[in-house]
């Protein structure tokens, strides 16, 4: 049903960044909804954003037009079990999916930190988790429909329309309004993690090898340490012994959120203590080993907020960019509160993939919400631009289309195909402008 400007609420992301105020708010119930929706904005100039729930950092989400929730998107889950395909409205959230997979002993291969995210926008920004044999959840991707800037209703997959399937698997919502993705999932398994501090320099020598030899792989830096927190994440068989439910919450979330957002209240009030913080939380650091169901394992709650920034570096440039971290950490005016994320990913083919055509590390740099950000987060885009670095599409960056052209070899290829698709601008936004010209 079309929204009316009297529905029109304020939207804002999940880190309180970002806000928009929309002409009208749109949730079509059908596909024919949202093309007719599309077609009539079109029509009449207007423009629309189609918006997933908000986890994004950069105004990705944001436009002035009117705004598209798909939430109430009625299409019909489809579960091939034998095929391992499953067929999922755009606007579902990954947590619920992961439920429905597990209930038909399937899974996504790979997730990253959470599950709070819908599938459409999940994958529009190029979302990933880590583990070097995998790409980002838009690698699972085996079609879409979309309904583009015109309002015609397309499906692709690598055998139809196979240009706009590497196109549109990441696009920013700048190609249409993603209605229906089929994924390629796996049986379901079962996840042996283990965690346990390590010295930087010790995991920086065995990184090749470590990344290869398990499933996945990541790491944090303490900021002000030289000490790092090993998180290693295996395939084990399906009866490996989950650790109790209480302990789990103790770890992950009284740990990870409750403890962690109070020295985080602490170094914002005192910015003097920070490093001691993060030297104390280092020596809390313990070795432990759990397993359980893999979106489970892969995935927990964040009720800490925090700012983001994250670019994908060619793998190899993972040791001088952390030596430049290193360094601009300590020249800042102000302290760094979070710990810096490492990941890894397998390179992949699509076209505006933060890991197109390479192996990647991703380095991720988090501020606590209230906490100056800015000047840490551009020194590091500098020093990763200049090491060939791809900034994450959802995460804060300052690079626009005359920097980024030169990072994506198929860039004219996206904007041909989106001048294809919405040659009415109706999905543009001022972000998107600045971002793809
Ligand atoms: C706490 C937290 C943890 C995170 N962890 C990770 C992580 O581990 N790995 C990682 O890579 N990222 C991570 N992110 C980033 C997040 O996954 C991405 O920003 C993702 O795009 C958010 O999805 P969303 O559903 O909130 O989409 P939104 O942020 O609402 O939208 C994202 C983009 O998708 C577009 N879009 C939404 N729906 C549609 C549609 N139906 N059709 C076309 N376009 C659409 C929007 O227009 C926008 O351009 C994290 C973010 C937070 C806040």
């Amino acid at each position: 049903m079309a929204g009316t400007a009297a529905d029109a609420a304020t939207w804002s992301n999940w880190a309180g960044n970002q806000h928009s105020v929309a002409t009208a708010v749109l949730r079509p119930s059908s596909i024919a909804e949202v093309a007719e929706q599309v077609r009539s904005a079109a029509e009449t100039g207007e423009r629309i954003r189609p918006v997933g729930s908000g986890h994004s950092f950069t105004p990705v989400a944001v436009g002035g037009g009117r705004r598209m929730d798909l939430t109430r998107l009625a299409i019909d889950v489809r579960v091939d079990v034998d095929r391992r395909l499953v067929t999922v409205p755009a606007g579902m959230i990954l947590r619920g999916l992961n439920a429905l997979l597990a209930d038909h002993h399937l899974a996504l291969p790979n997730l990253g930190d959470i599950d709070a995210q819908t599938v459409a926008g999940a994958i529009s920004t190029g979302t990933h988790g880590t583990g070097a044999a995998y790409g980002g959840l838009a690698t699972f991707v085996e079609a879409l429909t979309l309904v583009t800037g015109t309002g015609e209703v397309l499906h692709c997959s690598a055998e139809e329309q196979p240009e706009v399937f590497d196109a549109a698997r990441i696009a920013l919502g700048a190609l249409g309004v993603l209605v229906e993705v089929t994924l390629r999932c796996v049986d379901a398994f079962v996840l042996r993690a283990h965690e346990r501090p390590a010295s930087l320099d010790a995991v920086l020598a065995e990184l090749p090898g470590l990344v290869e030899a398990h499933d996945h792989v990541e790491f944090f830096w303490f900021p002000y340490t030289r000490r790092v927190q090993l998180k290693v994440n295996d395939r084990v068989a399906a009866d490996d012994r989950p650790l109790p439910r209480w302990r789990s919450w103790l770890d992950d979330d009284f740990l990870a959120n409750t403890v962690f957002a109070g020295a985080c209240r602490l170094g914002r009030a005192v910015p003097a203590l920070a490093p001691g913080i993060s030297a104390l939380s280092v020596r809390a650091l313990s070795e432990r080993v759990y397993t359980g169901r893999s979106d489970v394992v892969f995935c927990t709650p964040r009720r800490v907020r925090f700012l983001e920034m994250e670019y994908a570096l060619p793998r190899e440039a993972l040791p001088d960019a952390l030596d430049a971290l290193r360094r601009i950490v300590d020249g800042l005016p102000f302290k760094v509160l979070f710990p810096v994320e490492v990941r890894f990913t397998a390179a992949d083919p699509i076209w505006l993939s933060h890991s197109y055509g390479r192996e990647s590390a991703y380095v991720a740099l988090h501020q606590y919400v209230g906490m100056p950000y800015e000047p840490y987060f551009r020194a590091f885009e500098k020093v990763a631009t200049e090491l060939g670095g791809r900034p994450h599409w959802g995460k804060l960056h300052w690079r626009d289309a005359a920097s980024l052209a030169p990072a994506y070899p198929r860039w004219h290829d996206f904007q041909r195909i989106r001048t294809r698709l919405d040659p009415h601008h109706t999905l543009a936004t001022p972000h998107l402008t600045t971002l793809l010209g």
